[in-house]
């Protein structure tokens, strides 16, 4: 006996009326039973192909407002093609940290997680993480690295949906610890304008300082950590931040008989290398930073207010975008990061074979849209009908 979700007509097995139908769809099969016997049926379905669409915060807050029918519309096109099999638009770690600047955070988180039907991408650290041991690994080992989509994916996404949408572990960061932090860096960010006004430098310049920038990061957060430890301070190794770990991580890649000091020489060498800079979260973090500053010298942002107003999602734009756009088909920002990331010092679309959609282009993802769909096979058709009616 089975619990069947979609009755479909009479037990072939044992006959029983209106009791026979499909009880889940797992992967790439529909599983049929009945409801008073034991007999069943696997029916298969065709192969998935899914294309994977990002959708940053922007979008997300104006569909659940709804007060623009634009992005009410196109919250229908895109749920109707992800219930149809052929887009998913998974929810990261930044949503979630982003949302929770929401008073309302629940309620647009459920939606978040709803548009996605669960769908998420590795949290953006361990992506960050990943990207660097894999650097580093290809360094070591004279190799190139290759960036696969399913790597930021824990579920194979080419599946068949089945009924029950897997709802993900509560959120445990506090609220406004989270909203302080960003609204401090925001600030602290904006102050930098003047100064930066001041500058000399060019573009490859300033890419190159948040490079740097970001080696000293990751090192100086190893370096606390270690000296933490040798003082006999253990809770270093719970209360850490997670940055921390990078280093280690790759001091743990090297030869175990190599002593700690030279193994930190070789990491701290690393950090200066291409396999370094062009990993692709610290690419683009890089140019996205160096762009803004040349922005600022050109002029933009003279008023810190409205500056404020701008950049208040900032941050959170660029963790978006350089964490989660390479793995993706397509990404939806707002229209200032996607000038942004249009410009050549960036080029984010060709750089990383992934469309960019924002305001400024919506029609393009509307055709975008119109593609997918009319890519579906009959074959494609009849198991939509056969696994979901
Ligand atoms: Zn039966």
């Amino acid at each position: 006996m089975a619990l069947v979700s979609r009755i479909i007509g009479d037990c072939p097995g044992c006959g029983a009326k209106q009791a026979f139908g499909n009880v889940n769809v797992y992967s790439r099969y529909v599983y049929r039973g009945c409801g008073r016997c034991r007999y069943n049926e696997q029916v298969p379905l065709p192969e998935l192909k899914k294309k994977v669409l990002y959708l940053d915060q922007f979008f997300f807050s104006h569909a659940f407002r709804a007060n623009d029918q634009k992005f009410v519309d196109a919250a229908k096109h895109i749920s109707s093609l992800t219930a149809n099999q052929q887009l998913v638009v998974p929810f990261s770690s930044i949503h979630e940290d982003e949302t929770h600047m929401w008073e309302r955070y629940a309620e647009l988180m459920e939606f978040i997680k709803h548009t996605s039907r669960g769908y998420e991408f590795k949290p953006a650290y361990c992506i960050e993480g990943d990207q660097l041991q894999d650097a580093f690994h290809a360094w070591l080992h004279n190799e190139r690295v290759e960036l696969q989509k399913a790597d930021a994916i824990d579920d194979d996404i080419d599946v068949w949906d089945g009924y029950y949408r897997i709802d993900v572990g509560g959120y445990n960061r506090d609220r406004d610890l989270v909203r302080k932090g960003k609204t401090d860096a925001i600030e602290g960010l904006i102050d930098l304008f003047p100064h930066w006004r001041n500058s000399t430098n060019n573009f490859e310049q300033d890419k190159m300082l948040e490079h740097e920038a970001a080696a000293k990061g990751y090192i100086n957060s190893y370096v606390t950590y270690f000296m933490r430890l040798i003082s006999g301070d253990y809770s270093a190794l719970v209360d850490s931040p997670i940055m921390s770990q990078i280093v280690e991580g790759m001091l743990s890649q090297l030869p175990k008989e190599m002593e700690h000091k030279a193994r930190l020489q070789r990491v701290v060498e690393f950090f200066s290398t291409e396999q370094f800079r062009e990993a692709p979260v610290q690419d683009l973090k890089s140019r996205i930073f160096a762009t803004l500053k040349m922005l600022v010298v050109q002029g933009a942002y003279q008023n810190r207010d409205s500056a404020l107003k701008k950049l208040s999602g900032f941050y959170y734009d660029v963790d978006h975008i350089s964490t989660y756009a390479p793995y993706c088909d397509a990404i939806l920002i707002d229209a200032p990061m996607h000038e942004i990331v249009g410009r050549q010092q960036v080029n984010l679309g060709e750089r990383y074979g992934v469309k960019v959609f924002s305001r400024s282009n919506w029609e393009q993802m509307l055709t975008w849209f119109d593609e997918i769909e009319a890519e579906m096979t009959d074959e494609h058709r009849q198991a939509l009908a056969v696994a979901y009616t």
